[in-house]
């Protein structure tokens, strides 16, 4: 008798809490690598059209600098610029311990003293919130607190279809393992628009390729009831230019004889000049300052957000749009530069620039916006999940919150 007096008590006292209690959201977040902002205007995207019609659509999103796949993916999943949440390029080294990360080896990749800020699944795993990822970078980290309850380990040529198929397998589990927030990743137009360029018939091949995925996951996600309850976000990390073999500047030719080391990506590089060397290196690179601005660390401008990180090296160099930044001397191979795409550029530049598109139950529906920044991805999903963010991000709510209904 008592005990069931105890129990009519509490559920007086719960009752409100009770009522009020919002089912947990479910989140499908997908990236189409390098899938620039006006690939959506093509007419060549009939799914993706009605992910439009009935959801939410940024003109763009615009990346964080650099442009380039792993510093944009953490961006976006930590809320932070790379200049904090660590991971600058696609390879970099640590100034101090001389270690190498880069995207090509999977022990610096999953580990995870690279990785300063805190992603959404951390921030989610905090908060008793089920996640997956069928692959994000940082995703596997081998601290099993800072990854997804489930994830895989990078494929790249793992077929699409089955990607989508594990994600629904997941969504199948029973409710208390079955994960809330999930990622998915497609390379493939950031590999055609590098191969062939983001105006040529090959990438309409490729957008076409990844709509069509879309209409898929769709069917799947209707066989299993849950097209209307699952809110899904399509972002891209960056866009894509076109470039040329005959706009590339050799530092190598510039500096030829001195000693320096040379980092970063075509688009970007990072000199440390030998310290006795410095002051002539600097000169030299100033005097040819052509398709190029040089900037010492510290001068580099605020709206780059990308001077705080030690493992930035002293003079940076950002090419002219379109143009490349190489340390081989020029003329003697340049098969290898035969790409006929790139990124890593301004990130101001609107061909930089990525795709934001969401729909579901918490995403206002045939709502056009301008442009998002995708640092304030993080802090939309908190806001979702009604959790708290990270103290320390650099994305704002504010920017972002007014898509949700
Ligand atoms: P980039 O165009 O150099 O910025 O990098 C794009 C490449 O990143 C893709 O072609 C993938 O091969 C690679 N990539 C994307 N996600 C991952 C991941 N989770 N692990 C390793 N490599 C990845
Ligand atoms: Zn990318
Ligand atoms: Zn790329």
């Amino acid at each position: 008798m008592k005990n069931y007096l105890i129990k009519i008590f509490l559920l007086i006292a719960l009752l409100p809490v009770i009522i009020t209690a919002q089912p947990k959201p479910y989140v499908l977040l997908v990236s189409f690598d390098g899938f620039r902002w006006d690939y959506l205007n093509r007419n060549i995207t009939p799914n993706l059209d009605m992910v439009i019609k009935n959801g939410v659509r940024a003109s763009s999103l615009r990346p964080v600098f650099p442009s380039k796949t792993f510093p944009n993916h953490i961006s976006i999943i930590t809320g932070m610029y790379a200049e904090n949440h660590g991971i600058i390029f696609n390879k970099f080294e640590d100034v101090d311990t001389k270690e190498v990360y880069q995207l090509s080896d999977k022990d610096a990749v999953r580990n995870p003293k690279w990785y300063k800020g805190e992603a959404f699944w951390e921030t989610a795993k905090k908060n008793n919130i089920v996640t997956a990822s069928f692959y994000w970078p940082g995703s596997e980290l081998y601290d099993v607190n800072r990854r997804p309850t489930y994830y895989k380990k990078y494929m790249h040529n793992f077929p699409y279809k089955k990607r989508i198929d594990g994600v629904i397998d997941w969504l199948k589990l029973p409710q208390s393992k079955r994960p809330h927030f999930i990622t998915l990743y497609f390379h493939d137009t950031d590999t055609y628009g590098h191969k062939y360029g983001p105006n040529s018939h090959e990438i309409n091949i490729s957008i076409k390729r990844l709509d069509s995925l879309v209409g898929y996951l769709n069917n799947e996600l209707s066989k299993i009831r849950m097209k209307d309850s699952i809110n899904i976000i399509f972002v891209s990390d960056h866009g894509m230019t076109e470039i040329s073999d005959k706009k590339i500047v050799s530092i190598k030719n510039i500096l030829y004889g001195l000693n320096y080391k040379f980092g970063g990506i075509k688009p970007l590089a990072m000199i440390e000049p030998n310290e006795k060397d410095f002051e002539l290196i600097y000169e030299k690179l100033k005097r040819n300052q052509q398709h190029f601005k040089l900037y010492r660390k510290n001068d580099l401008p605020r709206y780059y957000h990308f001077n705080k990180n030690k493992n930035i090296y002293s003079l940076l160099l950002v090419a002219e749009h379109g143009w490349s930044i190489i340390n081989d001397v020029k003329t003697i191979d340049l098969s290898k530069h035969s790409d006929k795409g790139n990124h890593g550029f301004d990130n101001n530049n609107m061909d930089m620039h990525g795709v934001f598109l969401a729909t579901g139950p918490c995403f206002k529906s045939g709502y056009s916006v301008g442009t998002l920044w995708n640092i304030d991805v993080y802090p939309m999903l908190c806001k979702i999940f009604n959790i708290p963010p990270s103290p320390s991000i650099d994305g704002k709510l504010e920017r972002i919150e007014f898509l949700l209904k």
